[in-house]
This record gives structure tokens, C-alpha cells and sequence, in this order.
């Protein structure tokens, strides 16, 4: 049993067996061989081993032309191993004796290889095992020549253990046979995280270097209450996270039954608790955990779920189904907020060294007219099934909100000229997710009918911190005094404004900061729609007046970690049963 930590992202126990993608996208599965095909998958080894060596001698007979022998010899390194009959030998048992396929066999004996080198003192000799993962490698591509974009086609539950998983092929993911997963790479606010929470399946991420030490096929529990993975777990461990499951099970069934209930304080200040969606089916999920609306759908995610560019009707069916089927509640749709780590099919930005400091969101909307348009028409001319309103992301000057607007205008001004019906009062916001649009406030809600703080961004950057990036996760906290100033700063000019404000960043979702916001004046707030019920219960038991309270205390406070640890004490002094992620 093997025990590693990581980042929790989305909660939730997943208990089963692996499926291994490294950082090239193989996909290693434990196939027994039949005894009848042992001597054909002999011979499909043989077949690779000497494929991959031609390939190799190829290459370095091509450097040593071009730059000389010193240059060739690690191509003659690599030869000398795949021709290594020792190497061969042990191969050949696993799949004689054993019946493992070759594939297995290959990653699990040239693995256990390089872990060698990797345990050995000096960086010189610990680089030799990145040579043996590249003979893997080769030898893999020429055993199994596919892919990882077998993702999408799971046939059976599995956890997947991933180099780094994309937004796009989290998206994909099927939550019937992606049990869960877990990630060597990645920060607490990725897009890969937060859609993991939307499809409800528990994903650990930044866990560091590990793939090296599983094999598909091993078993696991993904822990996404304590970012934990657990290989090869003992019969104990295994029993006691069945029970959490089960426990896990009931609470959320006691939860179910406040759906109903308003949400309100308990000091009866009426609330408005709504639910983030990426794609039209979460409205299901929303409305029954009682969400009052949509206050945020990441439209972006109709690009990353498809081949090629949606059309306008693409968009307008969409937008439609979410309108009627929310039936007259409001739902804010963002526009497109593709770029940095999401990327769709469009041409990427040439060489970003930063791209969530590059064309990302607005600025990519701005720099795409046609593309823009087309999706303000679609949404304009959905507007008549509901109650719909339009929300630009990353709003950071007062021009880009300008130039938004004037797109819309065009956009309204064609359709009026067409006699298309639309909701000419469709109410327009922006997302305040960058300092500079605190900053600005008051002037951006001049031309703003409604915000709503993103904090997976305004965190990232107010601290500088990228928030998918594991080695700084532990700077990517919405408990920074900063972030906290940031917030309190945006609802007070919102309010004093008389302009709606909620939140929609992932800490509206999260137990521990609900009072805190609450205490900060925030009334609305936008979350997943799995995590409503447990924030409607902290909401419905607490008063204003005590909310004030912490949020003032936590505002004195200088440090993240001070404010963290209050704000965990204030938690679970009301709310012992209701543990702290
Ligand atoms: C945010 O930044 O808080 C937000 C809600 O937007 P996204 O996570 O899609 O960037
Ligand atoms: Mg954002």
C-alpha cells in the first residue's frame, strides 16, 4: 500500500481499479494473455523490440553523420539496451510465465528499471532513468500506436491516474466510467479541477511524479476530501473508505431535504443561491439541489466539447435549453472565455509564454469580431425563452467593456433590422476578476447592470500566482488578507452603487468562507450546483449579525494562514458534523 498527497479539487471517495495515462497519453492496461496466444504476443515483442532498434540505429547513424560519434552515443546507449538479451529475457518470462501482455510487461519490468536510477545520488545517473522511460516509450508506440483519445470511449468504471488531464478531455470524460481521477500536475483552480467538480467525480491533482510506480490495472481509493491516493490500499483501508462512502451516502440525503427551503438566514435576510454550469444537463442537477438560477455558464466549454466550431444555431440551442428548462429563473450566460488553459479548435495565440496573462477571455472575443457576434446573436435571440442575461468575463479597462458593449449593440441593431425578437432589456455584467476592475469599479458600473467576482482568477491574479500550477498552490488561497480586501472592496462600491453583486468563483461552494461572505455583505452567490445544499444549510443556521462579526475579525487579521485557521475554528465550532476539506 502506498500512500501519496496531493491537492483536493473535488470531493468525494472513488474506489476501483486504474487506468494509467503517462505524459505521452499510453494507455497501459494489465491484459492477461490467453496460454494459446502467448507465442503470437512473443512474437508481437520480438516484432516492437526490432522495430524500436532500427529506429534507434536509424537515428544515430543520422547524428553521427551530422555532428559526429560523441553526439550518436546515446542513440547507442538505447541500442545496447533494447538489444540487451537479459532485458529480452526478462520480458519474454513475464509474458511466458505469467501471461502478462507485452505492453504490461514492458512498462512494468523498464519501469521498475528506471526506478533504480532514480534512487541513485547524483542528477548524472538519476537522468538515466528519463532514457530508460524513452525506451518504454518507443516501445510502447510501436506495441500499441494509440492514444490517449480513448478517454472519451471508457467501457468500464475505472480511475484514471494521468500525467495532466486538459480541460477538454476532463469534459469528456464519461462520470458513469471515470470513477475519479488524479493528476501529477495541476493547481487547485484549474479548469480541469473545477469541471471534475461539476461532473461530481472526486480528482486529486499535483501530486508530483508518481506513474512510474503503478501499473494499470492496480487497484486504488482517490480520496477527494483529502487530496489523498491510496495504491494498492490493505483490506482495513479499503473498509473504512467503504464506509465513508456510505456515510457520505446518507448526509447527502439528509441534505436533499433543505432543497426545498429558502434560502435565507436565520435572521430571515433572503439570499440567492445559484449554480455554475458548463453544459446544458447540470440545469437537471441545479434545480434539484434547489438553485434559485444560473449565475454563471461557461459557455466556453460548447468549444471544448466539440470537433469543430459551433454555429450560431449550436449556440442558440443551447442557450434555449437552459432558459426554458430553468423556467423563467434567471441565468447569467458569460460569452466565451476560451484561451490560457482552455483551448478549442480556433488558432492559438503564437507563442504565449503566459497564457493566462496572454489573449485569453474578453480580449480574445475583441480580437474575433465575427466569432463574438455570433455568439451575442445566438444568446440575444434565446432571450425570448427565459429570463437571460449576458455577463463578459475578465473585464480589466474600461474600453474592452466599451467595445463589448458596442458589438452587442451592433449585434441588437441587425437583429431589430431583421425583426428577429429578442429581450431588448437583457441585462449586461461583467465578471470582476482582476484587480484593476476593482480598482475601476464605480466607472465600470456606469455601463454594468449586475458583477460577479470570479475569485479563481482575481486570486490568481491579485498574488501572482498561476492557479493551475501545483509548485505555488499553496500561495493560491482566497484567504490571503489582499484577496479578502479585494472582495470587501467590490461588493461595498457594487453596493453603495445599488448594482447587483454576487460571487462565482469556487469559494461561493466551499463551507468554511460562507459566513465570511456572508459577513462581507454578499447575498448572492453562484456555485456548483452539488455543493447548494451544504451552503444552504451553513446560511439558514447563522445570523447577519454574527456573520458580521467573523468577517470583521478575519479582515483584521494579516496572514492567510491566521485567517484560514479562524475561519476553520468559526466552522467547526457550529458545524462539528460538517468536515473541513
Ligand atoms: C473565476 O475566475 O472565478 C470564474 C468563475 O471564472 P473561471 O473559473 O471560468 O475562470
Ligand atoms: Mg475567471
Amino acid at each position: 500500500m502506498e500512500c501519496l498527497q496531493g491537492i483536493a479539487v473535488s470531493h468525494g471517495v472513488a474506489i476501483g481499479e486504474v487506468l494509467v495515462l503517462d505524459n505521452e497519453g499510453f494507455r497501459i492496461p494489465r491484459r492477461f494473455v490467453s496460454r494459446d496466444a502467448v507465442e503470437n504476443e512473443l512474437e508481437r515483442l520480438a516484432a516492437a523490440m526490432a522495430a524500436a532498434s532500427a529506429e534507434v540505429e536509424r537515428n544515430r547513424n543520422r547524428v553521427a553523420d551530422q555532428l559526429g560519434d560523441e553526439y550518436a552515443a546515446i542513440f547507442s546507449a538505447h541500442l545496447q539496451m533494447l538489444r540487451d538479451p537479459r532485458l529480452q529475457g526478462e520480458l519474454e518470462e513475464m509474458i511466458r510465465q505469467r501471461h502478462y501482455s507485452p505492453e504490461y510487461s514492458v512498462s512494468r519490468v523498464l519501469r521498475r528499471y528506471a526506478k533504480v536510477f532514480e534512487e541513485l545520488e547524483g542528477g548524472y545517473l538519476a537522468q538515466r532513468a528519463s532514457d530508460i522511460f524513452d525506451i518504454e516509450k518507443r516501445l510502447l508506440r510501436h506495441l500499441l500506436g494509440r492514444r490517449r483519445e480513448e478517454l472519451s470511449q471508457l467501457i468500464s468504471p475505472i480511475l484514471i491516474l494521468a500525467h495532466d488531464l486538459t480541460p477538454s478531455e476532463t469534459v469528456n470524460l464519461n462520470p458513469k466510467f471515470a470513477l475519479g481521477f488524479v493528476t501529477e500536475v495541476g493547481g487547485p483552480g484549474s479548469h480541469t479541477a473545477i469541471v471534475a467538480e461539476g461532473l461530481g467525480i472526486p480528482a486529486v491533482v499535483g501530486v508530483g511524479h508518481f506513474l512510474t510506480d503503478v501499473s494499470g490495472g492496480d487497484m486504488a481509493i482517490i480520496d477527494g476530501n483529502q487530496g489523498l491516493v491510496i495504491i494498492d490500499p490493505d483490506e482495513d483501508t479499503l473498509d473504512r473508505y467503504r464506509h465513508e462512502v456510505e456515510e457520505y451516502r446518507l448526509a447527502a440525503v439528509k441534505l436533499a431535504a433543505l432543497s426545498h427551503l429558502p434560502a435565507e438566514t436565520s435572521d430571515k435576510v433572503r439570499l440567492e443561491l445559484m449554480g455554475n454550469i458548463e453544459f446544458p444537463y447540470e440545469v437537471e442537477q441545479c434545480l434539484k439541489h434547489g438553485g434559485d438560477g444560473i449565475g454563471l455558464y461557461r459557455t466556453e466549454f460548447l468549444y471544448l466539447g466539440a470537433e469543430t466550431e459551433p454555429t450560431e444555431a449550436d449556440h442558440y440551442n443551447a442557450y434555449s435549453k437552459v432558459l426554458q428548462a430553468m423556467e423563467g429563473r434567471p441565468v447569467i450566460i458569460r460569452t466565451f472565455d476560451l484561451g490560457a488553459d482552455k483551448l478549442a479548435t480556433l488558432p492559438k495565440p503564437e507563442d504565449e509564454k503566459n497564457p493566462f496573462l496572454g489573449l485569453r477571455s474578453i480580449r480574445l472575443a475583441l480580437s474575433n469580431i465575427p466569432l463574438f457576434r455570433t455568439q451575442l446573436r445566438a444568446i440575444l435571440r434565446a432571450s425570448v425563452h427565459g429570463t437571460a442575461r449576458i455577463m463578459f468575463p475578465m473585464i480589466s479597462t474600461l474600453t474592452e467593456l466599451r467595445q463589448a458593449r458596442m458589438v452587442l449593440a451592433d449585434a441588437m441593431e441587425d437583429l431589430e433590422e431583421s425583426a428577429v425578437p429578442f429581450d431588448h432589456d437583457i441585462p449586461v455584467g461583467i465578471m470582476v476578476e482582476v484587480p484593476s476592475a476593482v480598482m475601476m469599479l464605480d466607472r465600470f458600473l456606469e455601463l454594468a447592470d449586475f458583477v460577479s467576482i470570479g475569485t479563481n482568477d482575481l486570486i490568481q491574479y491579485a498574488l501572482a500566482v498561476d492557479r493551475g500550477n501545483k509548485d505555488v498552490a499553496n500561495l493560491y488561497t482566497a484567504t490571503d488578507p489582499a484577496v479578502l480586501r479585494l472582495i470587501h472592496m467590490a461588493i461595498r462600491t457594487a453596493q453603495k452603487a445599488n448594482v447587483s453583486v454576487s460571487l462565482c468563483g469556487q469559494m461561493s461552494g466551499v463551507p468554511r468562507y460562507t459566513m465570511l461572505l456572508l459577513g462581507l455583505g454578499l447575498r448572492n452567490f453562484s456555485m456548483t450546483p452539488s455543493s447548494l445544499p451544504e451552503i444552504k444549510r451553513i446560511c439558514r443556521a447563522v445570523s447577519i449579525g454574527e456573520c458580521e462579526q467573523i468577517a470583521n475579525r478575519a479582515l483584521s487579521l494579516e496572514t492567510a494562514n491566521d485567517i484560514r485557521a479562524y475561519l476553520n475554528d468559526e466552522h467547526m465550532k457550529r458545524f462539528p458534523d460538517m468536515p473541513l476539506a
